[in-house]
């Protein structure tokens, strides 16, 4: 027997979830239908372990801080285990936490790898679900290069289920999972290469937070090889060898982790059945509202290859809830206005456009620009103080501020408010109306000539 619901998500995940719960609580009928632990890429293998590893980097910077401030040294060595076990058990309470609100909400979780059998209706090991609307949500996955010796390297999700610090370590990529993972290996006392493939890490970042981040990582320890074709890894006698174009080697590795982008999870979902034919790399298209080509079935999240971030599959997925369910006809996210934070060493916050993007897409003349950089009072004892860095880009007379980008301590939390401002239109002059909290990082934002 087919059973029928009002909607079907395949994926819990951050979309999958959020998307099922608002609809529930507009009433409708819903089955989610998830292959493996709930909660998806960030709860399992990315923003969440990845910031307790954040977490774990930053007490030991700021341990190193203390001592400037008068403390005796007061941290011993990291105990990568007991930390592994702390996180496990965590992630666990969260799956379960999410099992219990998909439950309070009477949305059926079906456990199982889902496929289409028609746009109406998914199999999941022989039992099939229909309903009126579908919703997409099975997220992405990492790449592994297709180089011989791949399978000798990890991936981000090897990452998470490493039992001890690895020694030495390649990670190859230039993106956000790789400076992270990078930097919190360094922190913790690997020893560390970051091997790219162009000129420069965070490609697509306002170029003060490269070079403020390059610095800092190059300050830290971390080897950075830019420019480097990966052509694949070798094992001597247990140590690998990472290769290059050119016949160039980097050896005595115990780990390369490959950080080089990840693919959507649409190949083995039925797609045809459903009528879906996918678009570039795989991806499965959708307008604004999070339409696909076919009637009925919606793509949330990774999959749909834009701004591949929690709170943008969340915020797409509850919309949509809202839209179908809600009476809301009119409700979609706006992709617009994104704030993003990086969770290298020292952290970076960025929200709107780059100094580069706003100069090509309002002119050069229209645009103007504030930075400030300074070492933060935390920093007043130490010798080789850490710095931050500011940077307002403004357009036009009314100088409205279209980006803003920091990279220093405490960036990742600075950011959310002031890209309130930012959503709401904010200008430079409503900044400088602003009265500054003192002594704060935060107030060189509201100071800026
Ligand atoms: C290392 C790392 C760090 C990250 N850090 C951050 C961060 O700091 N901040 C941030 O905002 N984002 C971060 N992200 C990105 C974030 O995790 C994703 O953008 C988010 O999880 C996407 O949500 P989603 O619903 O599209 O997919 P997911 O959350 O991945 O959910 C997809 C779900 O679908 C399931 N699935 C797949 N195929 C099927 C099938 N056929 N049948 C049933 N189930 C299926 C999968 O098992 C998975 O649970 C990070 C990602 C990684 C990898």
């Amino acid at each position: 027997m087919t059973e029928h619901y009002d909607l079907l998500i395949l994926g819990g995940g951050s979309g999958g979830i959020a998307t099922a719960n608002r609809a529930a609580r507009h009433g409708a009928r819903c089955v989610l239908i998830e292959k493996g632990p709930l909660g998806g890429a960030c709860v399992n293998v990315g923003c969440v372990p990845k910031k307790l590893f954040w977490n774990a980097a930053h007490m030991y910077q700021c341990a190193q801080t203390a001592r400037d401030y008068g403390f005796t040294p007061l941290l011993g060595d990291f105990d990568w285990a007991a930390h592994k076990h702390a996180r496990d058990a965590y992630i666990a309470r969260l799956n379960s936490r999410y099992g219990a609100g998909l439950a309070d909400n009477g949305v059926t979780v079906i456990a199982g790898h889902g496929r289409f059998v028609d746009p109406r209706t998914v199999e999941v090991a022989g039992s099939r679900y229909q309903a009126d609307h579908i919703v997409v949500a099975t997220g992405s996955r990492p790449v592994v290069p297709d180089v011989p010796g791949a399978a000798l390297g990890l991936t981000s999700d090897g990452f998470f289920a490493l039992g001890a610090r690895p020694r030495k370590v390649a990670v190859v990529g230039a993106g956000y999972i790789a400076v992270e993972l990078a930097s919190v290996l360094r922190q913790l006392g690997s020893e560390v290469s970051l091997v790219m493939r162009g000129a420069h890490l965070l490609a697509t970042f306002d170029p003060m937070l490269r070079e403020g981040l390059t610095d800092a990582m190059t300050t830290a320890g971390i080897d950075l090889l830019p420019q480097r074709r990966v052509t694949g890894i070798s094992d001597t006698d247990g140590a690998l060898n990472l290769l290059y174009e050119g016949g160039e080697a980097l050896g005595g590795l115990d780990t390369v982790l490959w950080a080089v982008g990840r693919a959507p999870n649409t190949d083995a979902l039925g797609l045809d059945k459903a009528g879906i034919t996918p678009g570039a790399g795989g991806i499965i298209e959708a307008d604004s509202f999070q339409n696909t080509a076919v009637p009925g079935i919606y793509a949330i999240g990774d999959l749909t290859g834009r701004a591949a971030l929690t709170p943008v599959a969340i915020a797409a997925g509850r919309r949509l809830a809202d839209r179908l369910f809600g009476g809301q006809p009119d409700r979609r996210l706006d992709y617009d206005l994104i704030p993003t934070v990086v969770f290298s060493h020292p952290p970076i916050g960025s929200v709107g456009l780059t100094e580069p993007e706003a100069r090509e897409r309002h002119g050069r003349d229209a645009v103007k620009v504030y930075r400030t950089r300074f070492a933060p009072m935390s920093q007043a004892f130490s010798k080789e103080p850490h710095r931050t860095a500011m940077k307002l880009v403004t357009v036009g007379r009314e100088e409205r501020v279209v980006g803003l980008h920091i990279i220093g301590e405490a960036a990742d939390e600075m950011l959310q408010g002031f890209a309130v401002a930012i959503k709401m239109g904010a200008t430079k002059k409503h900044l400088d109306d602003t009265l500054a909290i003192h002594p704060t990082s935060a107030e060189e934002l509201v100071t800026m000539r």
